[in-house]
């Protein structure tokens, strides 16, 4: 097995370049996909978030495209597509930062923000661009860029891109690419829905394996509290400050409920942001940004606003309220213990939540410790379960019906999921971008 990145195929600009990251030895995932992507297959790799996945094909892909002539005149030659703005920028920072000895071109484009500029920037030609569905067809359909010679297509985190229901815009763009090209795709989890996509897309792809499939992240250690759901609150602030906890990531099931509880830890003096759908993309990169710096303490975030956001060895995610949809639990906790580092998983779990924990424990394959914790002691022991499915949830609980807007609406329960099959799009920022009225 290789032991670094120069037995592994790359020429010396990116081997710089990952030694400039203080990168020493490539991640298992690394390992294996950048040589079968050098050599031209195509891939399918089951790896999340937190393996090093963006390097293990931005590396070879920018080894390959340094071989061919520079794109001109609206052409993309690879085509990054990601589910939210947030990963498009990550992955379009860590393009820049491995192509910085390369003479390649690259961009990101993602709804929210001006479109005129990106239809100006990529008249010259694009050698790597990053961009979300929505946007790119928007791009598209103003003729503002050429995917009939991209030579290669990456499809990352492809499971919540069809969970955020970007089929249909995935199945268009596919119909402007070449016949002849390389496809990637990477995806923390396989569904049938996955499957059925990468049948289509992918020629005889090496398939990979960065972690166990559907298993959450090793090197997490996962804990659950039961508790009351009125009590949510105040057991998450006394975790942060008996623990001293420095930076944690929440998750809420709503955008009003990420607010709630934001609003809640800056009145006790913990600092804290929210981030959702419903921020502009200026108060989400500066939520993110302040999270990063150690500014803001606390960050509480939907499950689609924090898909994908890098940051280094975040050492404690909280469930504030379990995802709807079990696979969401194995996404948030490969926030933490990243890059070897152990991280903790804590959720708060109440008797409403029973069959949403039932639905993780069986797709995950364990049954998370359970421990009370002194002063929070569940009084509810039973009770309904929460009413997932867009009509009124009961009082009390952290989703009232008449607040419920598009991202909660589509995040039904698993079983609802896997009795219809059916998704709603749900399309955070990049989707109503398109209703508005555009302006050339
Ligand atoms: P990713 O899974 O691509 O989001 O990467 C997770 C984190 O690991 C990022 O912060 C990368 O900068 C970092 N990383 C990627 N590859 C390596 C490596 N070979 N050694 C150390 N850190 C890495």
């Amino acid at each position: 097995m290789a032991a670094d990145f120069a037995e592994l195929g790359l020429s010396e600009p990116l081997l710089k370049a990952v030694a400039a990251k203080g990168y020493r030895t490539p991640s298992p995932i690394q390992r294996q996909c950048i040589p079968a992507v050098l050599e031209g297959h195509d891939v399918m790799a089951a790896a999340q978030t937190g393996t090093g996945k963006t390097a293990g094909f931005t590396l070879p892909l920018l080894e390959r495209l340094r071989h061919g002539p520079h794109a001109r005149g609206g052409v993309v030659r690879a085509l990054v597509l990601t589910p939210t703005r947030e990963l498009a920028a990550q992955v379009a920072e860590n393009v820049v930062a491995y192509g910085r000895y390369l003479d390649l071109r690259s961009d990101v484009v993602f709804g929210g923000v001006s479109i005129n500029p990106q239809i100006d920037r990529l008249r010259r030609g694009t050698d790597v661009l990053v961009a979300t569905p929505g946007r790119l067809m928007d791009l598209q359909q103003q003729r503002a860029l050429r995917l009939d010679q991209v030579e290669i297509l990456v499809l990352d985190e492809a499971d919540r891109m069809l969970d955020m229901g970007f089929i249909r815009d995935i199945r268009r763009i596919l119909a402007l690419l070449p016949e002849r090209r390389q496809n990637l795709l990477f995806s923390a989890t396989f569904s049938g829905e996955i499957r059925r996509l990468a049948h289509g897309l992918l020629h005889q792809p090496v398939q990979l394996q960065a972690s166990p499939e559907n298993g959450t992240a090793p090197l997490v250690e996962q804990v659950l509290h039961p508790c009351d759901m009125a009590r949510k609150g105040d057991l998450l602030c006394h975790l942060i400050r008996s623990n001293d906890w420095r930076q944690v990531l929440v998750f809420s099931r709503t955008k009003h409920g990420a607010n709630r509880m934001a609003e809640r830890l800056e009145k006790e003096g913990l600092s804290a942001a929210a981030i959702h759908g419903n921020k502009s993309q200026g108060a989400r990169t500066r939520a993110l940004a302040g999270f990063k710096s150690g500014e803001v303490r606390v960050l509480v975030a939907t499950d689609i606003a924090a898909r994908g956001i890098d940051i280094h060895q975040l050492p404690q995610v909280v469930n504030l309220d379990l995802p709807n949809i079990a696979e969401d639990y194995v996404h948030r906790i490969g926030r933490t213990g990243r890059a070897g580092q152990n991280g903790h998983a804590i959720s708060l779990v109440a008797a409403e939540e029973q069959e949403l924990l039932r639905a993780i424990e069986k797709l995950t394959g364990t049954t998370l410790p359970r421990t009370v914790v002194p002063g929070f002691e569940p009084t509810v022991l039973t009770a309904p379960p929460l009413d997932l499915s867009g009509g009124r949830g009961r009082r009390g609980g952290p989703t009232r019906g008449g607040e419920r807007s598009g991202e909660e609406r589509r995040r039904r329960s698993p079983d609802a999921g896997a009795r219809t099959g059916e998704r709603r799009p749900a399309r955070e920022g990049d989707r109503r971008e398109r209703s508005r009225p555009r302006s050339r």
